[in-house]
């Protein structure tokens, strides 16, 4: 009875040992380098599986006996694992192995300790079905309505947890390694990969298979690794100068044509962000593969950018969507600097990704279609975007890198815009305020100094600090991690208050939070100007809205040099993520000068900030009606997009607060106007995107019939 007790001990020592139960990989190893060798079978319909090898260069940062690792969904061959130790070639025995598939790990007991600082090698096979699973290593079928035809391509989709159903890998994207791909496959398919192929073998025991072996990968982390095998057509393009790139854009034959504009963009927008962030793209070659099926618009595989074919394939004449295909290109290619070349540690501060490319998309698209005024229009569009997401009070901060996320499942990862469009929108603020040449200085540095490694937002504050510095950008009383801290680690956004003492001349300006519920304070930069100088140019702050050392939101009152008898308006181009709201005399001021030629010199994007905040103010409180509409009145005479737009995407405000009979009598009323000269809008530079908008508002305010 004794020896049994003891030997449940020992058994149970065992299994407590090769358990590992924390969310993230321990510390002990880091890979430095995969050999990856898969070969697919997707001749057999029904049974298209993929069998591979995956050799581990180890180097081991503290003793351990354990080598803990990412693989789900796969078939381990576990005899064949082998562990070596590189610098004497001693052969390392494994005593056990084990899944743990709530957390993803494979976990590898070895006979003796690992060494500190010593290299090993790490082979394991395995194998898995190939199935239309859109995560991982999976195929699409090409013609669905026929299952009979042989018409199927492989891609892979590995952000943010699919490498690990590929191949057994430290797969978080800090443990960034480089990747050596060989891809066995039938001899009729194309095989991809993200750098160039540099070498085809015949397979010995099988004529019709071969190698197709890709250079190695500059280091990287294992969300951006992809390949695919396909029978698709390409077109060709390339930048020009020295250090010429090799663009391909692959897609079905069918869909050639409508893949032109894609071939022909992408070389300037790459090229473009060469020169905008002062380091070259490290590859020889850029494939573009487009996808009919794929899950998500497109995902930015480093040298293999993968689109859905919705959302990229362009039909000549269609510049709203032209427009979107330009952006999609410009996000994922802006990624091969933010989030390729420099990765965030986790997944909490994927806003360094995203906010970035979203940010410096709308950018490219400015440059290489300045007729668009795309920027400033797609600027406009996307904070609205961001107020929304917090007024719905949605769960996720900008940051969230405290959070522990894991699984594909994760309640966050419903709820991602606020990455994209907030962060963007925080991210446009922070270059108004530091202004353009301290903001670039910082983001470039911050680069290079992070090239092939991985960051918290905290390096990003760090070179921006030192960037600000070293041109006196901002005082030295602001700091720019405590300013952006306060927009990254916190949820919502602040609504700014205009009080004016019109006996004094004074302003006060103060902060509350948009849904007064928390006594949050934000670090608001406050730019503005006045009648009198109408410089709606200088985005920079004049002013500030502090928070005092107990983080408490602290008013300013300031003299005014312009008479009582002028406007003052706030956040010139509404670069600043936050809602304004002025005394209603100030506002009165405001609403009969845009009725003055020229909208009396406000800027468009002020005239859209106007519009959507006083909507935003009337619906809370519907006293506020008759002074919003006094203000939206103007819109008769409005001939740019954001305003409109920014009255259509908040109409539903006022139909909160009217009756539907009198909001569509007014709604008809501004319409009506530019309707009647909707033929004439083909001149200035959002016509072609207003246009189809005053229709759609035409027919909402039932100003023409239609079906
Ligand atoms: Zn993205």
């Amino acid at each position: 009875m004794r020896s049994l007790v003891v030997l449940l001990y020992i058994a149970l020592w065992a299994f407590v040992t090769a358990t590992y139960h924390n969310p993230r990989l321990p510390k002990t190893i880091t890979p430095c380098h995969y050999d990856l060798k898969v070969q697919t079978h997707i001749q057999d319909i029904g049974n298209s599986h993929f069998e591979g090898s995956v050799g581990i260069v180890l180097k081991v940062l503290q003793n351990t006996d354990q080598i803990v690792l990412h693989a789900q969904n796969l078939t381990i061959n576990e005899p064949t694992i082998k562990l070596e130790r590189l610098m004497n070639s001693q052969i390392i025995s494994i005593v056990s192995t084990e899944f743990n598939p709530s957390l993803d790990y494979f976990v590898i007991q070895t006979s003796k300790k690992l060494q500190k600082a010593s290299l090993y090698y790490l082979n394991i096979e395995f194998a898995a079905q190939l199935t239309n699973t859109n995560l991982g290593y999976f195929i699409e079928n090409l013609e669905p309505g026929n299952p009979m035809k042989r018409s199927w391509a492989t891609v892979t989709q590995f952000e943010r947890v699919g490498a690990r159903y590929a191949f057994p890998c430290f797969d978080e994207p800090a443990l960034k390694a480089t990747f050596s791909v060989s891809l066995g496959h039938h001899k009729n398919y194309t095989s991809l990969s993200n750098t160039e192929k540099y070498g085809v073998r015949y397979q010995d025991h099988n004529i019709d298979y071969i190698w197709s072996d890709f250079k190695t990968t500059p280091k990287m982390s294992t969300y951006l690794l992809a390949y695919s095998l396909n029978q698709f057509s390409h077109i060709s393009s390339q930048t020009q100068g020295p250090n010429s790139i090799k663009f391909r854009t692959w897609v079905h034959s069918d869909a050639l044509q409508n893949a032109t504009y894609v071939a022909e963009v992408t070389p300037k927008i790459l090229q473009y962000f060469e020169k905008l962030f002062e380091i070259p793209f490290p590859m020889s070659k850029l494939d573009q593969l487009i996808m009919p099926t794929f899950k998500f618009n497109g995902m930015e595989n480093w040298g293999l950018i993968v689109y859905r074919e919705a959302s990229i394939l362009y039909n000549p004449g269609d510049i709203k969507q032209k427009q979107e295909v330009a952006r999609l290109i410009a996000h994922e290619l802006a990624h091969m600097w933010w989030g390729n070349l420099v990765t965030m540690s986790w997944w909490g501060d994927v806003w360094l990704k995203e906010g970035f490319s979203t940010y410096f998309s709308a950018i490219a698209v400015d440059h290489v279609h300045p007729e668009w005024q795309y920027f400033l229009e797609s600027y406009g569009e996307l904070q609205l975007d961001a107020f929304d997401y917090d007024d719905k009070k949605r769960i996720n901060k900008v940051s969230i890198s405290h959070s522990v996320v894991q699984s594909n499942t994760d309640e966050w990862e419903k709820d991602i815009s606020v990455f994209y469009h907030k962060a963007a929108s925080v991210i446009g603020m922070m270059s108004a305020i530091l202004g353009r040449d301290a903001f670039y200085d910082g983001l470039r540095s911050y680069l290079k100094d992070n090239a092939y490694g991985s960051t918290t937002q905290d390096q990003l504050w760090n070179h921006l600090q030192l960037a600000s510095d070293r041109v006196g950008a901002l005082d030295k009383a602001y700091n720019i991690r405590t300013i952006m801290e306060s927009w990254t680690l916190q949820r919502g956004y602040p609504c700014i208050k205009v009080q004016r003492n019109y006996q004094t001349n004074e302003v006060t300006v103060s902060q509350n939070h948009f849904a007064n519920d928390t006594k949050s304070c934000w670090w608001v930069p406050l730019s503005f100007t006045t009648q009198s100088e109408s410089n709606f140019s200088n985005t920079r702050p004049r002013l500030w809205l502090n928070c005092n050392a107990k983080g408490m939101a602290e008013p300013v009152t300031v003299n005014l040099k312009s008479s009582e008898n002028e406007w003052i308006v706030f956040n010139i181009q509404s670069m600043g993520h936050y809602r304004v709201d002025y005394d209603p005399r100030n506002l009165k001021m405001i609403s009969d000068s845009l009725l003055l030629p020229d909208h009396g010199g406000i800027h468009f994007l002020n005239r859209g900030q106007l519009i959507r905040d006083c909507m935003y103010f009337a619906k809370l409180q519907p006293k506020r009606l008759n002074q919003t509409l006094d203000l939206l009145t103007y819109l008769s005479k409005e001939r740019e997009y954001i305003p409109w737009k920014m009255f259509k995407d908040n109409s539903a405000k006022l139909l909160a607060i009217m009756s539907p009979e009198a909001t569509q009598k007014f709604g008809a009323e501004i319409i009506q106007p530019l309707y009647r000269k909707v033929d004439d809008l083909n001149g200035g530079n959002s016509d072609v995107i207003l246009r189809p908008l005053i229709e759609e508002l035409a027919c909402k305010f039932k100003v023409k019939k239609c079906v």
